[in-house]
């Protein structure tokens, strides 16, 4: 469940029907009402009043809040490692570093699946420089905030020249760790969450841009003629087009898009979408 609620597989917002879950897993409800109950403790799922369980929604301010917290933590994590690092952390932070650059150069994986990698291989990296920190409490806030569900959404939509800039903000942050210099180590994960930040804020405002445009699209396609689009259709349907959804006029754009839990949409008959995420 969690790794579902990290992956997007559980949209933000989305109810968490535990009688379902269990028959999935073939599971009885009270594992799953556990595990809801632990998710619930790391801030992943909150208990509504009317609703249950519903996963965590994350809008700008919980970025905002979640990122400052990590740039500052995880900065300070960085400033201890540079003077309290052993040779054995060093290692786990070089392995991660390997992995992320082994995972730029796969060709034969889907997006999901290097997503996942890339998620993987960061992971270690920043796990690593929180064990090098020595600081065990340190590590045991922070465990809970690398893993947020939008730091995957947003490695899924880096392009190739982000990956390798945030590869080569590890490597630095770990070169000036292992030559002791906690200022310069601090000042670097810093800018590299900060970035980080950046990146997923800008994604959350194109995503609220494109579901602005998208509903208006799809509201102009439903009221027109199909045997005959006027220029207007022909419009929307462009601008429907750009975001990754291909549909013909007689096709209904809310039947194409409602195939894909992807908020951008899926051409009909596709039971990938463009962006890897599995058709319902
Ligand atoms: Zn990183």
């Amino acid at each position: 469940m969690r790794t579902a609620i990290i992956e997007g597989e559980f949209r933000p917002g989305e109810r968490i029907i535990e009688q379902r879950v269990a028959a999935n897993l073939g599971l009885s409800r009270t594992p799953v009402r556990e595990a809801v109950r632990m998710l619930a403790a790391d801030g992943l799922v909150i208990a509504t009043r009317h609703r249950g369980a519903i996963v965590r929604p994350l809008g700008r301010v919980d970025v905002l809040d979640l990122y400052e917290l990590r740039a500052r933590l995880e900065s300070y994590a960085a400033e201890l490692a540079s003077t309290r690092a052993q040779e054995d952390d060093l290692a786990e932070i070089d392995a991660g570093i390997r992995d992320f650059a082994a995972a730029m150069g796969r060709t034969d994986l889907d997006v999901l699946d290097k997503t996942r990698l890339y998620s993987q291989a960061n992971r270690r990296v920043h796990t690593g420089i929180i064990e090098a920190s020595g600081h065990a409490r340190l590590g045991h806030i922070l465990a809970s905030t690398i893993d947020a569900p939008l730091v995957f959404e947003a490695f899924r939509e880096f392009s190739q020249a982000e990956l390798e800039r945030s590869n080569n903000f590890h490597e630095m942050i770990r070169d000036r760790i292992a030559e002791h210099e906690p200022t310069r180590a601090s000042a670097l994960m810093y800018e590299h969450i900060m970035e980080g930040r950046d990146r997923i804020l800008a994604s959350l405002d194109a995503a609220e841009d494109g579901g602005a445009v998208r509903r208006s699209a799809r509201k102009r396609l439903t009221q027109v003629n199909p045997a005959n689009p006027s220029a207007r259709t022909v419009r929307a349907l462009r601008v429907h087009r750009q975001h990754s959804v291909s549909v013909a006029a007689d096709v209904s754009c809310r039947r194409a898009a409602d195939r894909c839990r992807c908020r951008f949409g899926v051409s009909p008959g596709r039971t990938r979408c463009p962006r890897g995420r599995s058709s319902r």
